[in-house]
């Protein structure tokens, strides 16, 4: 059997041109949803990261702004930036671009944004709102994911899903995610032994971790449904988290890598950006 294939691109379109349209709605109505995304310093992936979601804003017709500060900048005046935007009603997004030069601590940094205006879902309030079950910003990248399996109609509710990965980003807001969808979930890490009997009882397996192609054939339960969040660039080109050609002869859905989670995660950026704005306006 060939898994089928979780179009991201595709789903991730799709919400984009939602987006569009109640977009072109609220301005009508006077509101144009706008998102700054903080950039400190030049490290190449975070500018391709920055541009890919410029991009996207403009194409949604939100007002885009990119605040650049330089290498050297200090906690404090990354902090006093964010205030500024805070008390700016023409932002309802705030973004800091991840990682940040070792001067500045980031959790500081994300404390210091407007829990309603932290369209990453990383403020200790979104955090602890997602945790008690309270609507919140929830991170992008498992909020894509929730809108794709939940777009291809795959069923949650009683599934064993295994998380590979417990980042703030990614790993941990995933399992409240599916925990809501009520799935058994069972999050494993660098220190959980014998990975593979924890991944083959898996009926939903994301893998999010940053390791090419960790994820086997053999450690994969035939029909299960495979999400690969993993982003690893070799010379050969991106690579994700799980063994592509290989698992896709045992799994039943597969999502690849380019054109799975990663467009989803900037489609979801979007609508985060979009709900402030509406929040904002009511
Ligand atoms: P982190 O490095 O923050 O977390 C990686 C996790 O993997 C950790 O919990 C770590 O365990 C675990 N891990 C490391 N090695 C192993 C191992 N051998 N076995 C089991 N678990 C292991 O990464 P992120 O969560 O931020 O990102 C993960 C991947 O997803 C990266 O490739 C990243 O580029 C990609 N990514 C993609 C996005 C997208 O839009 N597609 C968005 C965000 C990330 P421990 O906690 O014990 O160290």
């Amino acid at each position: 059997m060939t898994a089928g294939v979780l179009d991201g691109k595709k789903v991730a379109s799709g919400i984009r041109e939602g987006v569009a349209k109640k977009t072109a709605e609220l301005k009508a109505r006077g509101v144009t949803p706008g998102l700054t995304v903080i950039l400190v310093g030049g490290d190449p992936a975070s500018k391709v990261y920055v541009g890919q979601k410029e991009k996207a804003c403009r194409e949604a017709g939100f007002n885009s702004v990119l605040l650049e500060m330089p290498g050297t900048a200090t906690q404090e005046e990354l902090v006093e930036a964010i205030a500024r935007l805070n008390a700016a009603p023409s932002v309802h997004g705030i973004l800091v671009q991840l990682p940040l030069p070792g001067q500045i601590d980031p959790d500081s940094v994300i404390a210091a944004i407007d829990p309603a205006k932290d369209v990453d879902g990383f403020h200790p309030v979104n955090v602890g709102h997602l945790v008690a079950g309270i609507p919140c910003m929830v991170p992008c990248t498992p909020l894509g994911i929730i809108r794709m399996l939940e777009t291809y109609a795959i069923p949650m509710a009683g599934r064993h899903a295994v998380i590979v990965g417990r980042s703030a980003i990614v790993g941990k807001p995933m399992a409240h995610l599916l925990l809501a969808k009520d799935c058994t979930v069972t999050i494993c890490h660098s220190r959980t032994p014998d990975l593979a009997s924890f991944t083959r009882q898996a009926d939903i397996l994301v893998a999010a971790v940053g390791r090419p192609k960790m994820i086997t054939a053999d450690m994969v339960k035939p029909g299960a449904v495979v999400v690969d969040v993993g982003i690893n660039r070799l010379e050969t080109g991106l690579v994700g988290d799980v063994d592509f050609e290989a698992v896709r002869e045992v799994a039943g859905w597969i999502t690849p890598v380019p054109g799975g989670v990663g467009p989803l995660t900037i489609a979801m950026l979007l609508e985060n950006t979009l709900t402030a704005a509406i929040r904002d306006r009511l």
